[in-house]
């Protein structure tokens, strides 16, 4: 099936959820136009159809090699990671002081999407970069700032994130990767990292790793870490990446998705001098590390709208050729009908519609307040903070569901690989693991967002939410639910909030993405006498958006009596013997 990157769709949300006009009056934004914002759009889903999609099945059947010490992508990566960059791709939202394109934050996310749409494990290379370019503007030098960022930005050289070591994976602060004073300003770095996307591959001629290290004396836990720039290769006098700074891939991992992505155990230092540079103050590492967590984050959660978006399509596609059975009702005279037309099937396939179009506005909503952040809305900065969590997470969700459902509408020829459903469900598989494994996310929403300022992000929320919902009155209801879980919570011991919080996180991102779907539905009704409209995009939003209202948000208010069950049910007299019975 070909891909088709939904244009109307991304155009219809980037005016009615993140508000493109507030953007371009903003006068922050120099060359924004709409005729600018169309051009991107058209152009980088025609990039990502062309160039990225026909090399997705390749990368799944082949996947990244490691032979000798090196990873080798697949035929054709090479070539078309070229382009990608000669294009400009990889620049549009970084700022024009370090060759980026200055555009909106929003209009990097919606490269990303095509891209990961295309071809998920692809596309984790760009993503990863900006992450580290993230990093950098925040807490780098000026001087490493000119020295790195340049050909990061292009994305001639591509960045890493080196967070976990076998004994330390949501706990980060067990690292023992450690940094030693070497004169200079530089630091021998020494470890092993496992599981680092993208840590070699054949596709740059440099590689940026951002290490999380602990100097020597160092305080225990993460108040003793350090983050380090580590490169590939260390830069000659002429500024090009010549000399081996000994740092190794030992292996790749074999795994049930992803295959595009190399997922690299690394060597720092094990066979000769690895230098480093300090990022930002020493033990201040994860504070800059999570300048580049919620970046990637919030685009992790947009990995699941990517697979969702290709799942849903290649379902849809199959819905309408495989022929099965009469209607029900007798109207096709006894002869077999597309799939698509039995009730069950449409279920499936509107669902698949309603939870994909509810996650890209969650997450296109939190992009363009990233935007607003950075104009200093304060506002909108907290708000940021509160929708990490949920994009990462119910996002990434959804990503598993509908990847799930696609399998279900093609039946047995699902779980058959020829048809390419089951490399979404394996793809979308990762999504809830990586970048802070959703139960951790759902943690970070009852701690630091929730209790940490005592639920004034959250109620300014609600107060939003309750002003424009009026008529929707499933809407209010979860707005109330999600309020007295919030008081529940904030009176309640830590164990309790924990105990809760994954349903409680849910409950929030559904009223969240309802309440922008419901919007977009009312927008849609209201566009649809308008002589010239697209009707049948218009008629499948009003459709989605009535599912959100009728079918998911009322799921999700039946979860407030999960989140407020607390810990005695999961503790007291229940041992961990009897919890194994
Ligand atoms: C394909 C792939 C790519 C990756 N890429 C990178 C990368 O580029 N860089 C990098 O640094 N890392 C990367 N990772 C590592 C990834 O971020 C970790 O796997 C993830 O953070 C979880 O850590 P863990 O695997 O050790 O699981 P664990 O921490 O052992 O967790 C196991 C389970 O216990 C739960 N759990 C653990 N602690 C708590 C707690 N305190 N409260 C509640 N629940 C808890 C978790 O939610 C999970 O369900 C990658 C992993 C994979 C598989």
């Amino acid at each position: 099936m070909t891909l088709r990157i939904p244009t109307s769709e991304q155009r219809f949300v980037l005016e009615h959820v993140v508000g493109l006009r507030d953007l371009i009056t903003s006068n922050v934004y120099e060359h924004l136009s709409e005729g600018l914002a169309d051009a991107i759009i058209e152009g980088a889903a025609s990039f990502a159809e062309n160039e990225f999609a026909p090399l997705n099945r390749l990368g799944d059947t082949q996947g990244a090699k490691w032979a000798h010490g090196q990873v080798r992508m697949p035929a054709g990566y090479k070539e078309a990671y070229a382009s990608f960059v000669e294009n400009g791709w990889a620049t549009v939202s970084a700022p024009a002081g370090i060759g980026g394109q200055g555009l909106p934050h929003i209009f990097g996310s919606l490269v990303f999407e095509d891209i990961g749409t295309a071809n998920m494990g692809f596309s984790l290379i760009s993503m990863l970069t900006a992450g580290a370019i993230e990093a950098l503007l925040a807490h780098g030098s000026e001087e490493q700032m000119d020295i790195w960022l340049p050909k990061l930005v292009t994305g001639e050289w591509s960045g890493t994130m080196n967070l976990t070591e076998p004994q330390a994976g949501s706990d980060v602060g067990a690292l023992r990767t450690s940094a030693t004073p070497a004169g200079d300003g530089l630091f021998r770095i020494n470890g092993q990292k496992i599981f680092i996307t993208f840590g070699d591959h054949d596709l740059t001629e440099n590689i940026v790793h951002l290490v999380l290290a602990r100097l020597p004396d160092a305080p225990g836990g993460t108040k003793g870490i350090s983050l380090f720039l580590v490169p590939k290769f260390r830069l000659d006098a002429d500024g090009a990446p010549t000399i081996d700074n000994h740092v190794r891939c030992v292996s790749i991992e074999h795994k049930l998705g992803i295959h595009a992505s190399p997922t690299c155990v690394m060597a720092f230092g094990e066979d000769g001098d690895c230098l480093g540079e300090l990022i930002g103050a020493e033990n201040a590492g994860m504070r800059a590390m999570f300048t580049m967590m919620n970046n990637a984050r919030i685009n992790v959660g947009g990995q699941g709208v990517q697979i969702a978006e290709r799942a849903r399509q290649l379902a849809h596609a199959y819905a309408r050729e495989r022929m099965q059975s009469p209607r029900a009702d007798g109207s096709s005279l006894g002869n077999a009908v597309p799939i698509v037309e039995h009730p069950d099937v449409r279920r499936m396939l509107l669902r698949m519609n309603a939870l994909t179009q509810g996650a890209r506005a969650l997450y296109y909503y939190a992009a363009g307040q990233i935007d607003r952040a950075h104009w200093g809305d304060n506002q909108a900065a907290a708000r940021v903070d509160l929708l990490t969590p949920l994009v990462k997470s119910y996002c990434t969700d959804v990503g598993c569901e509908v990847a799930s459902l696609g399998i279900q509408v093609h039946g047995g020829m699902g779980f058959i690989e020829e048809t390419g459903a089951a490399q979404h469900y394996r793809d979308a598989r990762i999504l809830p693991i990586y970048e802070g494994t959703n139960g951790i996310q759902a943690a970070d929403l009852v701690g630091r967002k929730l209790a940490g300022d005592r639920g004034i992000a959250l109620r300014a929320l609600l107060a939003e939410i309750r002003a424009e919902a009026g008529d929707q009155s499933n809407l209010m209801i979860l707005a109330d639910e999600v309020e007295d879980v919030a008081s529940w919570m904030l009176n309640r011991p830590v164990n309790d909030r924990l105990s809760g919080s994954y349903p409680f996180l849910r409950m929030v991102a559904v009223l969240v993405s309802g309440w922008l779907m419901a919007r977009q539905g009312r927008i849609a009704r209201s566009m649809e006498q308008d002589p010239g409209a697209n009707w049948t995009f218009l008629a499948g939003k009003r459709a989605a958006a009535a599912f959100t209202g009728d079918c998911i948000v009322p799921e999700a208010i039946g979860l407030s009596a999960s989140a407020m069950v607390g810990a005695a049910l999961f503790y007291g007299d229940l041992t961990e013997e009897a919890l194994a019975e």
